[in-house]
């Protein structure tokens, strides 16, 4: 059963797949070693973080394991590969996901009785803006999701950590990005095939954001191309450098460290012209 707390409702700002991935763990280890009882999910959120307990009625855990079992290849006896199968990462894994999001997990278990595996993790309510057009979007079968679920968007970034960052935001956002690692390669991608939207940092080596941007909107002039919309990814965004982007043929700007619900809405932003 799922239990959600008063305050739960609403609309969060999340990785929703690692989210999704740290309770499936927790729930699918309940269920393997509990044969008899239940499993209770228990979800809310107080004070901007989000407490989650997965709770069951199986074989527990010793005392003297339960210190251990957040560590790689770690099982609580040395008989349960034998008898459920496992690897022992599942808990080390989730344990990683937690601290990532900047949250702690610890269990409580009672051998015979039953396990609580207890997370929290800070999670941002949605912002009121992002919030109303993404119920209104469920209001309305969701054409907000309907939208970005099929964006092309090729991305370009010469760093590979922003490159994984943006690539499983993008991932929760359900584009289709395809990325670049360098101006030289978002130049050949661009006119290579059809895309909704570019996302281009401004930092590269050789060609940077600035160069390539000028040099494809230059093409798209010379042979009378569509104008894709192109988002500066950019440390540097006060009011008079986003104006010089405007400038050079940006349509619009994402700050970093990004932030997914401002990425989400410069996304929707710049592609809903172009599909009203
Ligand atoms: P595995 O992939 O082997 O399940 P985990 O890291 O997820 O690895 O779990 C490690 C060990 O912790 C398990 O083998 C089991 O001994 C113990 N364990 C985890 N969850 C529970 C639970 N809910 N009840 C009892 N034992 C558990």
């Amino acid at each position: 059963s799922v239990e959600l707390g008063i305050d739960s409702h609403g609309w969060f700002v999340s990785d929703v797949k690692r989210l999704r991935q740290i309770v499936d763990n927790l729930v699918s280890n309940a269920l393997k070693f509990t044969s008899e009882g239940a499993v209770t999910v228990t979800l809310s959120y107080r004070q901007e973080n989000l407490v989650a307990e997965v709770q069951d009625t199986g074989i527990g855990i010793a005392p003297e394991a339960v210190k251990r079992i957040f560590e790689k290849f770690e099982q609580a006896q040395t008989s349960t590969t034998r008898q459920y199968g496992g690897t022992g990462l599942g808990l080390a894994i989730t344990l990683e996901l937690v601290r990532a999001f900047g949250g702690k997990i610890h269990v409580e278990s009672n051998v015979g009785k039953g396990s609580c595996f207890h997370f929290e993790m800070p999670l941002a309510k949605a912002s009121s803006d992002t919030s109303s057009r993404l119920a209104e979007a469920a209001e309305q079968n969701a054409p907000v999701e309907v939208n970005s679920q099929s964006l092309r968007i090729l991305a370009a970034d010469d760093n590979p950590v922003n490159r994984i960052v943006l690539a499983s935001l993008l991932d929760v956002l359900e584009c289709d990005a395809t990325f670049a690692e360098s101006g030289e390669e978002a130049i050949r991608l661009f006119f290579e095939r059809d895309w909704d939207l570019v996302l281009m940092d401004i930092q590269m080596p050789n060609i940077d954001g600035l160069a390539a941007t000028k040099l494809i909107r230059e093409r798209e002039r010379e042979e009378s191309l569509p104008r894709t919309p192109i988002l500066a990814v950019t440390a540097d965004a006060m009011a008079h450098q986003v104006a010089a982007y405007k400038q050079l043929g940006f349509d619009g700007f994402v700050a970093k460290p990004i932030d997914i619900a401002r990425l989400h809405l410069a996304i929707l932003d710049a592609t809903s012209d172009q599909k009203a």
